[in-house]
């Protein structure tokens, strides 16, 4: 994969532009891809980053190396970066300790200063986000983060307590003023020089707190990008087979015995492989928290293999209808329906149609993230499969009008299916329109009909949830709403709003 994925060969001229958020990797070239490390020979290592052209970074993550030439250390281990290779998801890095040089993931490290934004403790969320990092199962009282303020103009330290009365776990949120010579506070009476040497005091005692910071709030770790897009087939393993789809079967593997990955094996004619490779060079770029990520493709010999990142619960569909999911709160499907807006609002802003948006293609992780998937592989089935789908397995519940009739596939017909799949969150996963084959469903609804509210279900179905859906549902798809409203929509679905601060402050 180009230079991006590999060794950047051309040292640039210094500019010192490394970004204080490093998590932003930049896309690979879609034009080359690099024979995989395994079949060719020993590349020599570049000669490790000279002092003139290096910035330190620190690790934020264990990592353990992949490739031969990779470069493993430890969680709060520092490096040094070649400057000219900051510009790819992975940086030729020297190790301050134990002066090792190797590649490492550019999303496992940020560069090492004192500024609250590159510390473990920091998070670029607000306070529902921060609210629900918080309660996650497993962190313990006085776990904590530090954000920017809604008022962009403070910051504020969110604590997970006890609230004794209701003996549950509970957030209290505190606001953290700057002074105009650089100091901050969260009382006038201690005032302190930076972000660090506040947050060191209130790990050692309470003083005035609810109670004295123990850990911050721990982070997902983020998925290893690939060095290349194409890999061999030999050094994915197979391990357990998950289900089978339209496109053929999708097993749990590890590549080079190191990383977890979902493996889909394409029945060989479902598209051809120079239309797949051109789709998966763009899939590839398009990442985002809330897009299962494709890492890597085997298309040397059929058939296909997509290698993407592996979703421990698998379709959500089938999470909603089993124990687990059916016993999940309205709270749960409110946020999941705003997690699946806010992918399906990045692929929107990237002008990109996903054509298959339902239940079955939304996969969930740990603590129900839901991460829209299988974005794009619509449009490359070959057409006579397409068309017999279209009696069988084509989605036509799902499709909008004009897209079942014209062919007209739009972000406004992935909007329509968002409705469908509004109904099936609420449903627990019922089967839309019950009781109407496909082509009842295209004739009534081209003359007006729509699902009614649902009922009966474990949740009742409120009016706003119900009406959100209608909208979806527009005849006009330039009526219906953007994914950038659906997603404000469902985040902001209970009110929040950045209420009150801990006064209680001795
Ligand atoms: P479909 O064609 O019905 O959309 P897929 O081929 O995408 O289905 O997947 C079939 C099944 O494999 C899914 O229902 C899901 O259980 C499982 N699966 C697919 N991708 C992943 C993944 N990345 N991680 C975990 N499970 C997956």
């Amino acid at each position: 994969m180009g230079q991006c994925l590999g060794k950047p060969e051309e040292k640039k001229k210094k500019t010192n532009t490394l970004p204080s958020s490093l998590e932003v990797n930049q896309p690979v070239s879609p034009n080359d891809v690099n024979p995989i490390l395994s079949t060719s020979p020993v590349r020599p290592l570049p000669p490790p980053p000279s002092s003139e052209s290096a910035l330190v970074v620190r690790a934020l993550y264990d990592f353990d190396a992949i490739n031969e030439d990779d470069l493993s250390f430890k969680k709060g281990d520092r490096m040094e970066v070649e400057e000219s290779s900051q510009n790819c998801d992975w940086w030729m890095a020297r190790h301050l300790s134990t002066g090792q040089s190797g590649y490492i993931p550019s999303n496992y490290v940020t560069k090492d200063d004192d500024t609250p934004q590159t510390q473990d403790w920091w998070y670029n969320v607000d306070r529902r986000e921060a609210d629900k990092q918080l309660l996650l199962p497993g962190n313990k009282l006085g776990t904590f983060l530090v954000r920017e303020a809604a008022d962009k103009a403070s910051y504020v330290l969110s604590i997970r307590d006890h609230d004794n009365k209701a003996n549950d776990a509970c957030v209290k949120h505190y606001r953290i003023r700057k002074m105009d010579n650089g100091g901050l506070y969260i009382s006038p009476r201690r005032t302190f020089a930076n972000m660090i040497k506040l947050i060191e005091h209130y790990q050692t005692v309470s003083d005035g707190l609810c109670c004295q910071l123990s850990e911050p709030c721990p982070k997902v770790r983020p998925t290893v990008q690939f060095r290349e897009l194409e890999v061999a087939r030999e050094s994915v393993k197979l391990i357990k087979k998950l289900g089978n789809g339209c496109f053929g079967d999708v097993h749990a593997g590890k590549w080079r015995n190191t990383v977890d990955v979902a493996v889909k094996t394409l029945k060989p004619g479902t598209m051809t492989v120079e239309d797949f490779l051109g789709e998966a060079k763009l899939m590839h770029k398009l990442r985002h928290r809330k897009l299962v990520q494709l890492l890597a493709v085997c298309t040397a010999t059929e058939p296909i293999w997509i290698i993407t990142e592996l979703m421990i619960h698998g379709a959500l569909l089938d999470f909603l209808r089993k124990d687990e999911g059916r016993t999940i709160k309205f709270v749960v499907l409110v946020d999941m329906a705003s997690q699946i807006a806010d992918g399906m609002a990045y692929l929107e802003n990237e002008n990109f149609v996903h054509r298959d948006l339902r239940a079955a293609n939304i996969l969930v992780g740990e603590n129900n993230e839901v991460k829209v998937a299988d974005f794009g592989l619509a449009r490359l089935m070959q057409e006579d499969i397409y068309e017999a789908h279209e009696h069988t397995k084509f989605p036509i519940k799902w499709t909008s009008p004009e897209a079942a009739f014209d062919r007209k596939f739009s972000i406004k017909s992935d909007v329509w299916s968002f409705g469908v799949l509004l109904y099936e969150l609420i449903t627990f996963g019922r089967v839309p329109y019950p009781g109407m084959n496909g082509h009842e469903v295209l004739s009534k609804v081209e003359k007006g009909y729509r699902m009614p509210k649902p009922t009966g279900g474990t949740v009742p179905c409120p009016d706003p949830y119900y009406d959100i859906m209608l909208q979806c549902w527009k005849r006009n798809a330039d009526a219906r709403p953007t994914f950038e409203y659906l997603r404000d929509f469902f985040e902001n679905y209970f009110v929040s709003s950045e209420g009150q601060y801990q006064q209680e402050y001795s």
